[in-house]
């Protein structure tokens, strides 16, 4: 063993597949080419104002400036919960149900280590945020991806799930509206999770990144509003997405109260808490801000509009999604998802995400990110149909 060598854990990770467009999208940015990239999903708009005021107020102020406790402000926690109430009509113990988290990932990440042992097994949506998979592997578990196909509205097929890994399966990570594919909670699949949970003693994590980014309409629930989900699980919210904070690192864990407490003992161990003005500001996020994220929500659905009208223009024919940054598309006959990457980077110097990063069945798809200034997407777009069409 070199001094250097990575521990085995991390040497299980999967290879990184994307060295080589990484590497031609460098290439082609070094030789002077204006490059757009529809790649990452990274809000482009400012946070909101009120938020910006009290984090300015809050950030000068000695006491929030001291190491913060892991369990969160008071004022976090309450207006966490009563958001929750207003929002989702779920009912959130403010002293015992909820937790700050230093955003999403972090506490996806820390609950494996929170409730993983080598052995166990997690279930997790494929295509997928990657730490689905990424963290059960580096607490030393297994994940064990749950196909999201669009012949069932990309729910999972929980029937078809190997009882042997029913059986070992301790946690399983979900997320509506999802990233990538840009798909609403199926009727009734809340309900049936909760059963099968409850059949196979699984903690369900729902990851709740995009609640707030909806169009036409559409409201999408808690996780935790479907009957007996708070004795099964847990949801991962985040301020990131729908409040355009992705820097600001705020997040919060709610639900089952045992479940709470365990990740709560997991990150007096690694972490030291979310700093306290952050957390105030996340306050104002959640209580003065819903004309902002409304307002938000307009300007990406005319950007979703101009993007699936250009995609059917160049005969790639998509449902407008109803939540979430994401347009997911099928690849054009002939091409993988890598291939037809590249052809848009070669011939329209437009980046777009191969679905093979977000796992196995995202391969035959690409994902467009509508976090591209207005002008920007629309030359993007205007350079694919010039090129593909
Ligand atoms: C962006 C994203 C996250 C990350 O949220 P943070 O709070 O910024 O860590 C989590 N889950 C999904 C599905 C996401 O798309």
């Amino acid at each position: 063993m070199a001094l250097t060598d990575p521990s085995r854990r991390l040497e299980a990770m999967p290879p990184y597949m994307f060295a080589e467009l990484e590497k031609r999208v460098a290439d082609k940015k070094a030789s002077g080419i204006d490059v757009i990239s529809l790649g990452i999903g990274d809000p482009d708009m400012p946070t909101y104002p009120a938020v910006v005021e009290a984090m300015c107020e809050a950030v000068g102020i000695n006491s929030n400036q001291k190491y913060p406790s892991n369990r969160g402000r008071t004022e976090f926690r309450s207006a966490m919960a009563s958001f929750y109430a207003k929002r989702f009509g779920v009912e959130i113990d403010p002293e015992t149900e909820v937790i700050p988290a230093i955003g999403a990932k972090e506490a996806i990440y820390n609950l494996c280590f929170a409730f993983l042992d080598p052995g166990d097994v997690a279930l997790a949506s494929d295509p997928g945020y990657p730490v689905y998979s990424g963290g059960p592997i580096l607490a030393g578990a297994e994940p064990i991806t749950l196909p999201l196909l669009p012949e069932r509205d990309f729910a999972p097929d929980l029937s078809a799930v190997d009882p042997d890994d029913a059986q070992r399966a301790r946690l399983m990570f979900l997320n509506y509206p999802n990233n990538p594919c840009g798909a609403v909670v199926p009727d009734g699949l809340f309900e049936d999770v909760v059963e099968f949970a409850r059949e196979h003693e699984i903690l369900v994590v729902h990851d709740n990144a995009y609640s707030e980014t909806t169009y036409d309409g559409y409201v999408a629930p808690s996780f935790l509003a479907t009957p007996g989900a708070m004795d099964v699980g847990i949801e991962v919210f985040s301020l990131s997405k729908g409040y355009n904070m992705t820097g600001w690192r705020v997040g919060a864990v709610l639900g089952n109260r045992d479940a709470i407490q365990t990740y709560w003992r997991l990150k007096t161990n690694v972490d030291s808490g979310l700093f306290e003005a952050i957390q105030l500001a996340a306050v104002a996020a959640l209580e003065n801000c819903s004309d902002d994220v409304q307002a938000m929500n307009e300007v990406y659905a005319r950007r979703r509009d101009l993007t699936v009208e250009t995609l059917a223009d160049i005969g790639v024919e998509v449902r407008k999604p109803k939540g979430t940054i994401y347009v997911w598309a099928p690849v054009p006959e002939g091409h993988t998802s890598t291939s037809f990457a590249e052809q848009v980077l070669e011939d329209a110097a437009v980046i777009i995400s191969p679905g093979s990063m977000y796992g196995a069945s995202g391969e035959g798809w690409f994902r467009i990110s509508l976090t591209t200034p207005d002008d920007r997407l629309a030359e993007a777009l205007d350079r694919m149909r010039t090129h593909l069409a």
